[in-house]
């Protein structure tokens, strides 16, 4: 009988538990501050924080057996990050996590190694990093091809591929206890698509935002956002990405459906009012649509 109610004691003491973190609002409209060309950590509750390192940003977990760091970035960022680590605990830092393959976000995680820390990642990683190897970047230790669940002194970080949309290598990182999505490149809130869309797939992206719309989170941390952006923003950012690209190349096909042909007459035509005040309205919406020209004129 006492072992009983003492398995009932547990089950209701543990659903409170995740009742209170479900329950927890985190601070979506709160810019994370600091100096623009600076770094910054934004704690986000039981052992989670944001740090940004100038318009970048990653998220680390810390443990009572030691940090999951994602995304490195950079060997000066790398420097800072391990720094602010050290300020919050002794443990060592045991996992790093890379997104996908572009050097801009997962360089510098040599001196990780040092602390022994393992790398995962996808498994295409493997090979777009042997054909453009960095001595600062360490090869992952662990990949996987699906999803991985990586754990930790109690703490789960689920990692899942939805196939090519920027790169071949990307994945997204869910806490499930939070109802967090960590997405680098693929959603951005706030802000149009990155200049000419640098190794980004149109369709293909769009296709994998509808498919991370379906998973279970309520939360968004992207890897980039200035200091005048909040750390954490609301699920609904990922549908508000999705909508703007299919507006994008629903203009731009719009165009050329009408007789358009010239990029560069597209390129001053095509307006998306709608997304004015969003960043980089005006110098990277022509960008765009020069690089949905190219996708719809070339096929790729
Ligand atoms: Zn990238």
């Amino acid at each position: 009988m006492k072992t009983f109610l003492n398995s009932v004691i547990l089950i209701l003491g543990l659903s409170l538990f995740s009742q209170a973190y479900a329950d927890q609002k985190f601070p979506i409209n709160k810019p994370v501050g600091g100096e623009l060309f600076g770094h910054s950590v934004s704690p986000i509750g039981d052992g989670v924080y944001v740090f940004r390192w100038w318009v970048y940003r990653n998220i680390f977990i810390v443990t009572d057996e030691g940090v999951i760091v994602t995304d490195p970035m950079n060997p000066k960022a790398a420097k800072l990050l391990q720094a602010e680590i050290r300020k919050i605990t002794d443990k060592p830092v045991k996992y790093v996590v890379y997104s996908h393959n572009h050097h801009d976000h997962i360089s510098g995680g040599i001196i990780f190694k040092a602390e022994g820390a393992k790398f995962v990642g996808h498994e295409n990683i493997l090979k777009e990093l042997s054909d453009h190897p960095s001595a600062v970047t360490p090869l992952p230790d662990i990949t996987f091809k699906d999803n991985y669940e990586l754990t930790l002194g109690g703490r789960t970080l689920i990692l899942e591929h939805y196939g090519p949309n920027h790169g071949e290598s990307l994945v997204t990182m869910r806490l499930p206890r939070e109802k967090i999505l960590f997405v680098v490149d693929i959603v951005t809130p706030r802000r149009v698509a990155f200049r000419m869309m640098p190794d980004f797939w149109p369709d293909e992206w769009i296709r994998s935002l509808k498919e991370i719309e379906a998973a279970d989170f309520e939360y968004v941390i992207s890897g980039h956002g200035p200091h005048t952006e909040p750390a954490i923003d609301v699920a609904s950012v990922v549908m508000e990405q999705r909508v703007y690209l299919e507006d994008l190349l629903a203009a731009v096909k719009g165009a050329m459906d009408a007789g358009v042909h010239n990029p560069d007459e597209l390129k001053t035509s095509v307006k998306l009012p709608k997304y004015q005040e969003w960043r980089y309205y005006e110098e990277w919406l022509p960008m765009n649509i020069e690089r949905i020209w190219a996708f719809y004129h070339m096929g790729w």
